[in-house]
């Protein structure tokens, strides 16, 4: 039942545990992130290289058996376990992130990191094999998503390393993969939530145009709505010369991307298509 829920699935070949580590490249003064230590197979290869390490552990069991692993060493004064769930806990600063992640919070994860203030030189984190290729694919290529465009445009991403299920007790339905993530520092200075609304309107049929996309039923009411309410916090007028319809159509000639799909085009021809968007200025997402 707690293997279910909080994807319990100990690393257990100690090759693979120190291979994760070893690619973080961990200074004696960093001040490490673990998300998810369980039994400490991960934390106790980072507390010989870290200065600090905080890790967070949902499950106060799996924390008192870490805590019981280095108690009476001299590692123990750089482990500071926090227990609850990472996605609500307050992070304090760290340099590096590394985490064997319970795949469900894969995408909290992901962003929560990249929105982290000051960024985090670089993350390790292990992942299921498929959404792992999500975060490396290229456009043009078949994983190509509104994942994948959504944080290469804040971070490189490499996929480092195939873990197979039986490297786990027990054994997970699915296959790993280790993936680094280095942040853009400074990070391109766009709102994730105005490319995050451009995506996930391009991406909803990756296939289709994107003209198609922003035709598609409730689409161009939503941005009607999200324009009128923008004109009435800003305390501009509604002009009601053209409709949205007609804007978007605009917007979308004058860019030349009508008839573009979102399975090819690269993060250039999104910011591109966001910035003319932009520029009428006239609603958000
Ligand atoms: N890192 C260990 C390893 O590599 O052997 C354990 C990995 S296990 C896949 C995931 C761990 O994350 C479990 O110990 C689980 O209790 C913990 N966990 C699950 N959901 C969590 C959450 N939301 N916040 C913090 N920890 C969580």
């Amino acid at each position: 039942f707690k293997t279910e829920q909080f994807g319990q699935h100990i690393l257990k070949n100690p090759l693979v545990a120190q291979g994760i580590v070893d690619k973080a490249d961990l200074r004696a003064t960093d001040h490490v992130l673990e998300v998810g230590p369980g039994t400490g197979n991960l934390t106790v290869r980072i507390l010989e290289k870290a200065k600090h390490v905080t890790a967070v552990e949902f499950d106060p069991r799996m924390a008192a058996e870490l805590t019981k692993r280095v108690q009476g060493k001299p590692e123990a004064n750089k482990l500071f376990i926090t227990i609850g769930d990472f996605v609500k806990a307050d992070l304090p600063y760290f340099d590096v992130c590394i985490s064997n992640t319970p795949y469900q919070i894969s995408s909290p994860l992901v962003f929560r990191l990249l929105s982290h203030r000051p960024l985090p030189r670089v993350c390790i984190l292990m992942f299921q094999r498929e959404f792992a290729l999500r975060l490396v694919a290229r456009p043009g290529t078949e994983l190509w998503s509104r994942l994948s465009a959504n944080v290469q445009l804040y971070a490189k991403v490499d996929h480092i390393m195939n873990v197979s299920k039986n490297n786990f007790r027990p054994p997970p339905n699915v296959e790993s993969s280790v993936v680094r993530i280095v942040p853009l520092d400074p990070p391109p200075p766009i709102k994730f939530e105005e490319f995050d609304g451009l995506t996930r309107i391009l991406f909803s049929r990756r296939n289709k145009t994107v003209h198609g996309n922003f035709m598609a039923k409730g689409v161009v009411d939503m941005l009607e709505k999200n324009w009128r309410t923008w004109c009435a916090e800003s305390g501009k007028m509604v002009e009601d010369d053209a409709t949205m319809k007609v804007r978007v159509e605009e917007v979308l000639s004058q860019t030349g991307f009508s008839e573009s799909r979102a399975a090819k085009m690269d993060l250039d021809d999104l910011l591109k298509l966001l910035s003319a968007f932009h520029d009428i200025g006239k609603y958000t997402w």
